[in-house]
């Protein structure tokens, strides 16, 4: 059988237009329609003129993704957009497995800067050793295994990555993680937090994790928790931003 439609699931990067790879770029202008939740569909539009946008609210990802189908179905390309990269608690997963269903659809899955990769080049290079990303969302998994995740990415000494920190519903989730890291890393642990990278309102910190628990994340926020070998490298008067970087240190002799 040949397929009739194309289903593209696109990741957008953060938020500005110039950190979406050229793939993602020519992949939407192939598109002419293109379905994707209202925040990521509102950053995206004026560069994309001519296309049919379709949102949904969020909450609504198998509906989203259904429609997506349908609409490729109708032999169209059609793409559905994440924000970050699509594949890291974005749609690819759940295209994939409703794809069975779609036989005479074409997937592909294009890759986009998530946010660890974009909110780390903004804190410095506190990713350059061996890191663990935790969703710290309990709507699709279980706070215990949550905990669990935490526990051992703290015990191993990894640099830990969090997506998704707090939300309205989650106001203390943030300070109920820093509770539990506390008891195996040292307060003094460099941290860092980055805010709607590459969006309006962007903003970077970089504190302590003995001050972490108490610092306001929202749903936009990504939040960077150091090693034992993470440092803050103070501003010099070469560095021209006047700000301090978070550094885990790859190990090289300086
Ligand atoms: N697929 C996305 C992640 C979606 S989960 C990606 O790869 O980046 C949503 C979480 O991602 C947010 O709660 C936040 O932790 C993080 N995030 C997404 N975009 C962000 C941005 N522009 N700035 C900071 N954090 C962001």
């Amino acid at each position: 059988m040949t397929k009739k439609g194309s289903l593209f699931v696109v990741g957008i990067g953060p938020g500005e237009y110039e950190a979406m790879t050229l793939k993602a770029v020519r992949t939407l202008e192939s598109c002419e329609v293109i379905v994707g939740y209202t925040v990521y569909v509102e950053l995206i539009e004026r560069h994309f003129p001519g296309r049919r946008f379709c949102t949904t609210p969020m909450r609504q990802e198998t509906m989203r993704c259904r429609l997506a189908f349908e609409e490729a179905g109708l032999g169209q390309r059609v793409a559905v957009i994440c924000s970050g990269d699509a594949g890291v608690y974005g749609m690819a997963g759940l295209v994939l497995e409703l794809s069975r269903e779609y036989p005479n659809v074409n997937v592909e899955i294009v890759p986009g800067v998530t946010a660890a990769m974009s909110g780390a080049a903004l804190l410095g290079a506190p990713l350059m050793h061996d890191f663990a990303v935790i969703s710290l969302s309990d709507l699709l998994t279980p706070w215990e295994k949550i905990e669990k995740r935490l526990r051992s990415a703290a015990d191993a000494d990894f640099v830990i990555c969090l997506y998704n920190p707090a939300s309205r519903k989650r106001a203390d989730y943030l300070a109920k993680a820093c509770e539990i890291l506390l008891e195996y890393k040292s307060p003094d642990t460099v941290c860092g937090v980055v805010k709607c990278v590459g969006r309006e309102g962007e903003e970077r910190r970089i504190m302590r994790l003995g001050r972490l628990g108490a610092y306001e994340a929202d749903m936009f926020t990504t939040v960077f928790i150091g090693s034992s070998q993470t440092a803050k490298i103070q501003e010099s008067e070469g560095n021209g931003n006047g700000w301090p970087w978070m550094v885990t240190p790859r190990g090289y002799q300086i």
